[in-house]
């Protein structure tokens, strides 16, 4: 017999071995001999008040054996000679988007402007040591897109646009660990993703797909409402029948392209602001209400912080605990900054994007003249400034958190994970008041929700401005461009996506819609 129960464990039980076993059997009313084995379903930790505890859901095994366990394969086919599908971008909407074309019985052709994971980590040095950006391969360009050198945090808000289990036993079929099934809080570390990746790209090799690295889209040809074909920056012209566009929220020469052929594109909402930098040892304290170092049971805490101000939400975005910040600039001439952090967590220090929701209609008047891209323009403009407060170079500008609410430039900064360096610039003048302003008051809110959030020892750190996309490309009920047929506009580029799940389950839904019109 398999029982399924739900267990609470304080975190002097944690210690014990045998815990789990103990407790099952006390609930259940069975002798432990007969339980064969447990199986952690779900785990969280509640460390809402002084007494911490470890939730957990478990299949427990009565008399029974625990079957074999083995991971979900899924069904690829030989797709050599298959019908061709095009894919532009390999970032998560483009590789879930040709994995499951293979399973679907289609070749999926992909192009990429970006290097494969190997050689893109010498261009990410290049931009930490050297400051200089390549333009097609970056934090946010190359295999794997922006989810590869991310955090790989897994958690999403968007449970139904698709089936997010599908999604994480694909990763685990491709080498991410199984505990992502299990955790309330999924998360693979910007170490291991590089190798899911790869062998993400193994496979679609293996079953015929072909991948384009360095091969950056320039132009599309349109006849009669229709894709016909698509230019590469070498001057190949690829013949094309269907295309999933998952170029992800940075390519702004996509945007920038699709506006000047008149197809149509839609200003969208999205949020900015700056990054924030604890020692982890601050959140930890307060998250864990300890005195120095946390339990060694007890991961980096991580928080999530929301505060309305003026009409607009200010919160906390992609909290990276034992992370660090790195510089996800696109191109030279601008400082973007975003976090990550390494499977583990075990980096000194917790950092956050802290940031300011932006109405397209009614925040951006000023920049109405550039239309749809007025968001974009925006955007422009904001990690501009930061590239020139910090020295025009990739330092990132900063100012120690509470100089930044007092309105204080920084006289010195605290020490800080962001290898490139900073400088002390005063933020809360540089930034737009509808942003500076708000992100000041909210900071105050989080410290009086979190005592001991609100410290000198915390830097903030600009600009944060790649959360969303500020451009939406329309689509219609059949998930393609309402203008262009063949055309499925995709992931967080097409502003469909919001982070790695979202976007692969938008992969997987494009590439069935396109399938769906070419069989019919
Ligand atoms: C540092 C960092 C940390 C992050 N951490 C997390 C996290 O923990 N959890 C999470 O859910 N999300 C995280 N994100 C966000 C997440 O990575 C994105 O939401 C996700 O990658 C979007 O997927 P996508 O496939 O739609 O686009 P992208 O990942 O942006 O991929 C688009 C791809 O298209 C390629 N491309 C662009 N233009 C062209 C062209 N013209 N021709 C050919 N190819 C082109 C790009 O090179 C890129 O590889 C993080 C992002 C960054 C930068």
């Amino acid at each position: 017999m398999v029982k399924e129960i739900q267990l609470r464990v304080t975190i002097q039980e944690e210690k014990r071995k045998t815990i789990l076993i103990k407790k099952a059997a006390r609930k259940l009313g069975v002798d432990e001999k007969e339980i064969n084995a447990i199986k952690v379903l779900r785990k969280s930790i509640d460390a809402r008040k002084a007494q911490i505890i470890f939730n957990y859901k478990i299949a427990v095994y009565i008399n029974e054996q625990l079957p074999e366990t083995s991971i979900k394969t899924f069904n690829y086919k030989d797709v050599s000679d298959a019908k061709e599908i095009h894919i532009i971008g390999f970032g998560p909407a483009g590789m879930f988007a040709a994995l499951r074309c293979i399973e679907l019985g289609f070749k999926p052709i992909v192009l990429e402007r970006g290097k494969n994971v190997k050689d893109r980590r010498r261009d990410l040095r290049a931009i930490n040591q050297f400051h200089l950006v390549d333009e097609d391969s970056n934090y946010c360009f190359g295999e794997g897109g922006a989810g590869t050198y991310s955090d790989g945090k897994l958690y999403t808000r968007s449970l139904k646009r698709g089936n997010v289990r599908r999604i994480f036993e694909n990763f685990v079929y491709h080498g991410a660990t199984d505990q992502i099934l299990v955790d309330a809080h999924p998360h693979i570390g910007t170490n291991k993703l590089p190798k899911v990746v790869q062998n993400i790209r193994e496979t679609i090799l293996k079953y015929g797909g072909e991948i384009h690295f360095e091969s950056r889209v320039v132009d599309f040809t349109i006849k009669e409402n229709k894709i016909r074909a698509i230019r590469l920056q070498n001057h190949t012209e690829m013949i094309v029948n269907s295309v999933i566009l998952a170029t992800g929220h940075s390519a702004r020469d996509i945007y920038y392209l699709l506006d000047k052929k008149n197809i149509s594109l839609e200003a969208k909402s999205f949020a900015m602001g700056v990054r924030v930098e604890h020692p982890q040892q601050i959140i930890d304290a307060i998250q864990y209400h300890c005195k120095g170092e946390r339990d060694e049971l007890l991961p980096a805490a991580s928080y999530n912080l929301v505060q309305q101000v003026n009409g607009r939400g200010v919160y906390s975005f992609c909290m990276c605990p034992g992370g660090f910040i790195v510089p996800a600039a696109t191109a030279n001439g601008e400082v973007v900054v975003n976090g990550m952090s390494p499977s583990k967590r075990n980096n000194f220090y917790a950092n956050s994007g802290i940031v300011v929701e932006i109405n397209a209609e009614k925040d951006l008047q000023k920049y109405n003249r550039f239309g749809a891209l007025k968001g974009l323009e925006f955007q422009k403009d904001l990690e501009k400034m930061a590239f020139i407060a910090g020295g025009k170079s990739q330092v990132a500008p900063a100012q120690r958190l509470t100089d930044f609410v007092e309105g204080k430039l920084s006289t010195s900064l605290n020490s800080t994970s962001y290898q490139p360096g900073l400088k002390a610039a005063p933020l809360h003048n540089l930034l737009p008041p509808l942003i500076g302003s708000r992100l000041r008051k909210g900071f105050e809110a989080f410290g009086k929700k979190m005592r001991g959030y609100y410290t000198n020892e915390a830097n903030v750190i600009g600009v944060e401005s790649r959360t969303s996309s500020p451009v939406k490309i329309p689509r219609n009920e059949n998930l393609e461009h309402p203008q262009i047929e063949g055309l499925y506009p995709c992931g967080e580029g097409g502003g469909y996506a919001g982070g790695i799940i979202s976007a692969a389950m938008d992969g997987e839904r494009c590439i069935e819609a396109a399938i769906q019109l070419m069989k019919s």
